[in-house]
């Protein structure tokens, strides 16, 4: 009983007495038995849904309530703001909560006024690089989805973290929380934890695989499920669960399969609505075309219209959340999503689909992890509201079902793995671990990497440290580290890097490339040089690119940073030509191509061309960090900040000055430009009518951003637009 937990702070139970929960769940009891609430470290592997984040609150809250902070980290940004939010419930009674994900720089401390702190493993990383004092403070951290220190990308920032952190606090507590793996017990002996390993969940799942004309439940049960003439078997299992008054998630492989199989499900679920139901989904639907004019808005507006959606990482983040509400409060019906949905963010359906359980590789169809189709599954069922969850995968043919019954409805999930090794991670950690001072010689490195899950999991020692000494030897070599004896100290260059948050391989290409510039590189090459850096992801060539991208490479040859491939190394040469087409929707975008147009262009969304501008523009900023750190001279400098600003605004050279007025976004300035309106100096002498003309007449706007651009009377109340030069009020 949550009366019966030691620790808590009354308030806290009260909480949760008025939310209903008066009684733990099973694996939550564990957790306490175990000292959560008394310190102790824990990992828990339970899964999806089975109320991990309260393992978490009464961890952190039993040792806020003696005076210490918590932190609780996450592996998305995303997810950040929303388990903040969940927390600010504590505020109630005076828990402060903060989120940290922004900014890789800085030791932000303003955090340390608050008891909880929310943050991604790379902000909390940066944190412990820049030495942040309030660190100390922290008597208890959260890893959430531990699981995935397996993962390539994010896993080994994850890893060395929590390595870090709990050598830098003596008596820290750690609560791991990872989905349901097959060797939590490796997890829990690395962080000396107690582990509670659970399969236990809150409403009954009952896993299957469709084939045909029926629904196979593993319990042998079998229920008639026929698509109809035409209808796609997905189709038929969200259509069956709606005439039962439930939900479905649809699981695709890609983004174009999510939107081209919401717009389909919108056809099935659209009978169901009712008029009160459809009045909604059409309000819904305005509201995701005011956010952006996008052919990605337009089609999912289509789809909202009807009560279906879809859901990927290309999508703007305001759209996410909006499908994200409407799908809990079920407006929504049917959400096809790609499996970015089922890390983390609460959206409980009845039945979930897993229609695609293979994804395209660079070498072909692979099936997905089992880990990753327990999380999608488990999504399924929501607690109080259904009365058991469906998870089912769709068979193709009859050996299919065999197949999918074994290789995921009766699997156990994968075993995990360090990925520390894995390149880049290790470059960068040992650099940020010299650099930050964490760790001063050969010998302090390997003492720390010993507390690593990867030393846990190596068998043989010497692995480590003969990495380790490649590691170390190319960051000798490019001038990162000086090496003297056991001792090793970062250069400034070596500094820069680090603290810049690059890969050093990034860094030293980065730093050829600009070496190698003759006078002012252009944007273009400026664009494909940190695109050629691993830490940007580049654009896929489809059939056709090569050709036109040859061709383009052979035109802007003079324009490239450093000696370019030869069309006979091939693999070289393409990942150069990736890079070009990755810089030209760069190029496209600050030379105010709208974004639609570059959507089509280059087959991405909205939230793609986002993405890489802003890498592109961290790119660039860290790009003018090295060039004055090695006296590269003005003319590389000045041309690394204008191609910078160019990126961040998405405006041609001319555009600059004006779009540095606040409000003043790429498309207002290229009307006030083309209306004679050239700087900021003019926004202040111009005549009013010509200002409020080239503003589509809206005098609200108008009077902001003279004030913004320093005119003393920017009152447009005598103003009309009448009084315009004729081209400008046309
Ligand atoms: P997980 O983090 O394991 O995916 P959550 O912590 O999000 O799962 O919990 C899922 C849901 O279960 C939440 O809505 C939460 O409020 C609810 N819940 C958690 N613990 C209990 C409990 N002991 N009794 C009733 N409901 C609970």
């Amino acid at each position: 009983k949550v009366a019966d937990v030691p620790n808590l702070p009354d308030a806290f139970r009260e909480q949760l007495h008025d939310d209903g929960i008066e009684e733990l769940y099973p694996p939550q009891a564990e957790a306490v038995e175990a000292g959560v609430t008394r310190g102790e470290n824990v990992v828990a592997s339970v899964p999806t849904a089975s109320g991990k984040t309260l393992v978490a609150q009464m961890a952190m809250l039993s040792r806020v309530a003696e005076g210490g902070t918590a932190l609780y980290i996450v592996p998305l940004r995303a997810l950040a703001s929303e388990k903040a939010e969940e927390f600010r419930a504590f505020e109630a009674f005076g828990v402060d909560v903060g989120v940290s994900t922004g900014n890789y720089e800085g030791t932000s401390e303003w955090l340390a006024e608050k008891d909880v702190v929310v943050a991604t493993s790379e902000k909390v990383d940066s944190l412990v690089r820049n030495n942040a004092s309030w660190l100390g403070n922290v008597s208890c951290v959260v890893a959430d989805e531990v699981h995935l220190v397996d993962d390539r990308e994010r896993g080994p920032t994850l890893e060395v973290t929590l390595a870090k952190l709990r050598q830098l606090t003596s008596d820290l507590q750690v609560v791991a929380l990872s989905a349901t793996v097959g060797n939590a017990e490796v997890v829990a002996e690395w962080l000396d934890a107690e582990l509670v390993d659970s399969d236990w969940r809150p409403i009954e799942l009952k896993k299957g695989v469709h084939y045909g004309s029926a629904l196979h439940f593993e319990d042998d049960d079998q229920v008639e499920v026929r698509p109809r003439s035409g209808e796609k078997p997905e189709a038929a299992l969200v259509r069956d669960a709606l005439e039962d008054g439930g939900s479905s998630l649809v699981f695709v492989n890609s983004r174009r399969n999510a939107e081209a199989a919401a717009r389909r499900l919108g056809d099935t679920v659209k009978p169901f609505l009712t008029d009160d139901e459809q009045a909604r989904c059409e309000e819904l639907a305005a509201e995701i075309r005011d956010v952006s004019d996008t052919e990605t808005s337009d089609d999912l507006a289509d789809a909202v219209a009807n009560g279906a959606a879809f859901h990927h990482a290309g999508l703007a983040s305001e759209h996410r959340s909006l499908v994200e509400d409407a799908f809990r409060d079920r407006t929504l019906k049917a959400v096809s999503a790609t499996p970015t949905l089922a890390a983390g963010v609460n959206t409980p359906a009845r039945r979930v689909v897993v229609r695609d359980w293979q994804r395209y590789t660079g070498s072909g169809m692979e099936p997905l992890p089992v880990l990753e189709v327990h999380q999608m599954m488990g999504r399924a069922g929501r607690p109080g509201l259904d009365p058991y969850g469906e998870a089912v995968l769709l068979a193709k043919s009859h050996e299919d079902l065999d197949v999918l019954f074994e290789d995921y409805v009766e699997a156990d999930p994968e075993e995990l793995r360090s990925k520390l090794v894995a390149e880049p991670a290790l470059r960068m950690h040992v650099l940020s671990t010299v650099a930050s001072g964490f760790a001063r010689s050969r010998t302090a490195l390997v003492e720390f990497l010993r507390e690593t899950l990867y030393a846990v999991q190596e068998e043989d020692p010497a692995r480590l440290e003969s990495l380790l000494d490649d590691v170390i030897r190319y960051l000798e070599q490019n001038d990162f580290v000086t090496r003297d004896g056991d001792e090793l100290a970062a250069t400034g260059l070596g500094h820069t890097v680090s603290r810049l948050y690059l890969d050093p391989m990034s860094a030293a290409a980065i730093v050829d490339g600009l070496k190698a510039a003759d006078g002012k590189p252009s944007a273009l090459g400026l664009y494909q040089l940190v695109s050629r850096t691993p830490d940007m992801y580049q654009l896929y060539l489809k059939s056709g690119d090569r050709e036109q991208y040859t061709e383009e490479f052979y035109e802007r040859e003079q324009e490239f940073l450093g000696a370019a491939p030869s069309e006979f190394e091939d693999a070289r040469f393409e990942d150069w030509l990736s890079a070009l087409k990755t810089a030209r929707l760069m190029e496209d975008w600050a030379s105010e191509l709208d974004e639609d147009t570059i959507t089509t262009r280059y087959g991405v969304g909205p939230g793609d061309v986002r993405g890489k501008t802003e890498t592109a523009e961290w790119l660039l900023g860290a790009a003018e960090s090295l060039a004055t750190e090695l006296d590269l001279g003005g003319d590389v400098v000045v041309g690394v900040r204008e191609a910078r600003k160019r990126v961040q605004d998405g405006v041609r050279e001319e555009l600059l000055d004006l779009v540095g007025v606040r409000e003043v976004g790429r498309k207002r300035a290229r009307r006030l430009f083309d209306a004679g309106i050239e700087t900021r100096a003019d926004l202040r002498e111009a005549p009013k009518a010509t200002v409020l003309a080239a503003l589509g007449g809206k005098e609200k706007t108008a009077e902001t951003i003279l004030e913004n651009a320093g005119r003393q009377d920017a009152s447009m109340s005598d103003v009309s637009v009448d009084d315009a030069p004729d081209e400008v009020a046309a």
